[in-house]
């Protein structure tokens, strides 16, 4: 029987459930869907698009070296998926549509929509999982209700018969002569394929390549240098996550072999690290716990009443890395300038935007999506209601990470302040942590506001609905 894969945020050919079951069950012609107007309406950013486009070049080279053809077809919002979706499957005469599903509310409607219309057209569709290493509702606890805390959570994973990674998927065999590839276009929309290029090595080759450098040169020191912006410390490894050239179990497995074959209790380093990839699994499974997350709405319900500022001026100036603060405008910059931010300035400026400027939380949520190139709605969300403390498992309200304090401890010799804010670039010893304070850094702005009365008045608004609670 022929098959049609439609391939999502899994482009790549090894580890690939569904790509493996159609292969086995016969031949195999692979369909991916440019949704550039959902893409903007669910705040994807240009780069993430663009490492899409060329991770969709890569994986279609790979099958096409299979006999194996990837048709490249434009959809114009998820409506239209269930359409295009049949439409395809009849051209080439599929049996069955297989995929890997997706965990975010809008994609699982899209997809009963699709599975819906090749029901009705008589054409069988297969959905498998494998966004996360553990499905989503898998982790539970003995009375069968999910965790919201992620260290239950994390134990139960730990303790379940599959958490183990068993040997990754292969490539399925070539199915006949190579073809000639389809190519994703150049540009979509106003994003150009090669944005991030550079800085980006799209498909599955590089992210196997930045997999196996990390876990065998970097991630025994893991737990030392994860949380210096400076060094290169943590993997990046996400955007090749978030648009799924590499499998979470892909990295548990190489993670667990380079540990001893043990997941916890092995090298600090990587404990550490496969304790941050379950992080990713605790925040998905929420996700699909939760539909309501994908709304927008806070975990903690009674946080609604929060009476957040609305300052355009502030808001504008966190976002240029303008605030005065130099860890967090560092960060800001970074993200302005690469895509990705160090994941202790996502939480230093992420805190800082809820916490003392006061901005409702999905104001930086959005703004990181539209920024990251790794942008992921479950992590994204994640780690944004717990700095604003309105999340599961989150910071307590009263906790705000003082920037100052921060930079001391993350960046004490000021180099990576430096190095991502040129005004600052001269600022000598300790001046890189208060510039205000020293007339050489005039070039730089003096913060958008007083630490310590910020911190009340944040500490005020959350007594209120406290007290009225
Ligand atoms: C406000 C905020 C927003 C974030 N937004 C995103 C996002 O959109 N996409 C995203 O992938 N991560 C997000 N994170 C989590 C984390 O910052 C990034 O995963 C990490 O910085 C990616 O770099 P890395 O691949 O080098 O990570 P490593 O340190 O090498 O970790 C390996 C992998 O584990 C996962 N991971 C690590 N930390 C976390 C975490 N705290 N939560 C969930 N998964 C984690 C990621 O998949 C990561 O690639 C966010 C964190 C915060 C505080």
């Amino acid at each position: 029987m022929h098959n049609l894969v439609w391939l999502r945020n899994d482009l790549r050919i090894s580890d690939n459930p569904a790509l493996h079951a159609a292969c086995k069950r016969g031949s195999v012609t692979c369909v991916f869907l440019l949704d550039h107007r959902q893409w903007q309406e669910h705040d994807m950013s240009p780069w993430r698009i663009a490492l899409i486009l060329r991770s969709i070049d890569c994986v279609s080279q790979q099958l096409a070296k299979l006999g194996i053809t990837l048709l490249i077809m434009h959809c114009d919002g998820f409506t239209n998926a269930a359409k295009l979706v049949v439409d395809c499957a009849q051209q080439v005469q599929a049996g069955c549509v297989y995929f890997n599903a997706e965990i975010a509310l809008n994609e699982q409607r899209r997809d009963n929509e699709v599975e819906a219309a090749l029901n009705k057209s008589g054409i069988g569709c297969e959905r498998h999982q494998n966004f996360t290493h553990l499905a989503p509702g898998s982790v539970t606890k003995p009375d069968g209700s999910g965790y919201t805390v992620f260290t239950p959570f994390k134990k139960r994973w730990l303790a379940h018969p599959l958490a183990e990674p068993s040997k990754p998927l292969d490539p399925p065999a070539p199915q006949g002569p190579a073809i000639t590839a389809q190519v994703a276009p150049e540009l979509l929309g106003s994003v150009r394929k090669d944005l991030g290029a550079a800085l980006w090595p799209a498909g599955e080759t590089a992210a196997q390549a930045c997999l196996k450098d990390f876990v065998h040169h970097r991630a025994s020191a893991y737990d030392q240098q994860r949380d210096l912006p400076l060094q290169p410390g943590t993997s990046k490894l996400s955007p090749h996550l978030a648009v799924g050239t590499v499998s979470a179990g892909q990295c548990l497995y190489a993670a667990y072999g380079a540990n001893n074959n043990v997941l916890t209790m092995g090298n600090a380093g990587l404990d550490a690290w496969i304790s941050e990839l379950i992080w990713r699994e605790f925040y998905n499974h929420i996700l699909a716990a939760h539909p309501r997350l994908s709304m927008g709405q806070a975990f903690r319900r009674e946080t609604e009443r929060l009476e957040w500022n609305h300052n355009d001026e502030w808001l504008a100036r966190w976002q240029a890395g303008e605030t005065g603060l130099p860890l967090v405008d560092a960060g800001m910059r970074q993200l302005n300038t690469t895509g990705w931010m160090h994941n202790r300035l996502r939480m230093v400026t992420s805190q800082f935007l809820a916490k003392h400027l006061f901005i409702n939380w999905r104001e930086g949520e959005r703004y990181f999506m539209r920024n990251l190139v790794d942008g992921d709605l479950a992590a994204n969300n994640g780690g944004w209601q717990w700095s604003a403390s309105t999340g599961t498992d989150a910071v307590p309200y009263f906790r705000m990470f003082n920037p100052i304090r921060q930079a001391e401890r993350f960046d004490p010799t000021g180099a990576f302040v430096r190095s991502q804010i040129p005004e600052l670039a001269k600022s000598q010893g300790k001046s890189i942590f208060t510039p205000w304070q020293y007339a050489e850094n005039k070039a730089y702005p003096k913060p958008v506001i007083d630490l310590a009365q910020a911190r009340d008045a944040t500490l005020a608004a959350w007594k209120r609905i406290r007290d009225n609670a």
